[in-house]
């Protein structure tokens, strides 16, 4: 079980902010799978009542509980059933900053996992029944296995990230192909499912990219449209909302309790509904 502590390390916060803006990610994704598991099992729920790290650097971080938590959740629109996006017929992965869709929703993605594992963020995904997506380094998969798994179990999905979170950009395509289907390989061991969903770390992608992901078995190459990083969302674009379609990205870092519920006011504030990706890329 991994006990990450909430508070932050002041030696890594420049570089937690230099991910925050390069949008580092990793991860493999996983095969088209209806929304949410309908099954999560009794066992799961419960363990941590959870301080959670504060979003801000100077104050004092205040205690909140998993319920305080789980109580901000704003009531979303019902979501939509959803319609899988066209994907490319010509051999190559999609690529998507925000999926095609008109459909009211938007999606949360959590990226990485070697750095922090808040537990209490579990037991959040789970009572609040938060759709995410996890784009995972394999290594850090293979070494904390048992939290994601528990996110998983709770209805969240595996997704690529690569195993080594280097920039593939340049790359040759055997190296490419190395990092993605190594990535891919390990965490279906890992976890069960074939990642269909690919992130290339900081977002640096090319063309040969996109063909060596798609001969790993990957559906789509994503981005991203916002990014939240202790609590605060930043936009991508000037109009600073949330559009239909919009990938949230942010990572497995001390405040991703507080990041989640960031998310989804943003969404609940745009009048749209949390997806799971998966369910539109099939
Ligand atoms: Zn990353």
């Amino acid at each position: 079980m991994s006990a990450t502590p909430t508070r932050r390390i002041p030696a890594v916060v420049p570089l937690l902010a230099l991910l925050a803006l390069t949008g580092c990610t990793v991860g493999p994704a996983h095969p088209a799978h209806a929304r949410r598991i309908t099954v999560p099992q009794p066992t799961a729920p419960a363990p941590t009542p959870t301080p959670s790290a504060s979003p801000s650097a100077t104050a004092k971080p205040p205690l909140k509980s998993l319920a305080w938590y789980v109580a901000q959740v704003p009531t979303f629109p019902e979501a939509p059933i959803p319609q899988p996006v066209p994907l490319p017929t010509t051999g190559t992965a999609a690529f998507w900053h925000r999926l095609p869709t008109d459909h009211k929703v938007a999606f949360i993605t959590i990226d990485d996992g070697g750095l922090a594992r808040p537990p209490g963020a579990i037991d959040f995904i789970w009572q609040a029944r938060i759709p995410v997506t996890m784009f995972l380094n394999s290594p850090a998969a293979a070494e904390h296995t048992d939290y994601f798994r528990q996110i998983q179990v709770a209805g969240g999905m595996v997704e690529n990230h690569t195993i080594n979170h280097t920039s593939l950009a340049g790359r040759s395509y055997d190296h490419q192909k190395q990092e993605i289907c190594g990535a891919a390989d390990r965490l279906e061991a890992l976890f069960g499912t074939r990642a269909t969903l690919f992130r290339p770390p900081f977002g640096e992608y090319d063309s040969t990219t996109l063909q060596a992901a798609h001969d790993c078995g990957t559906k789509a190459v994503l981005h991203w449209t916002e990014t939240v990083h202790e609590g605060k969302v930043r936009y991508q674009t000037p109009e600073k909302v949330v559009h239909p379609g919009d990938i949230l990205l942010m990572h497995f870092r001390p405040a991703l309790m507080d990041d989640l519920l960031a998310a989804l006011k943003a969404i609940h504030r745009a009048g749209l509904t949390p997806a799971l990706l998966t369910d539109y890329i099939r």
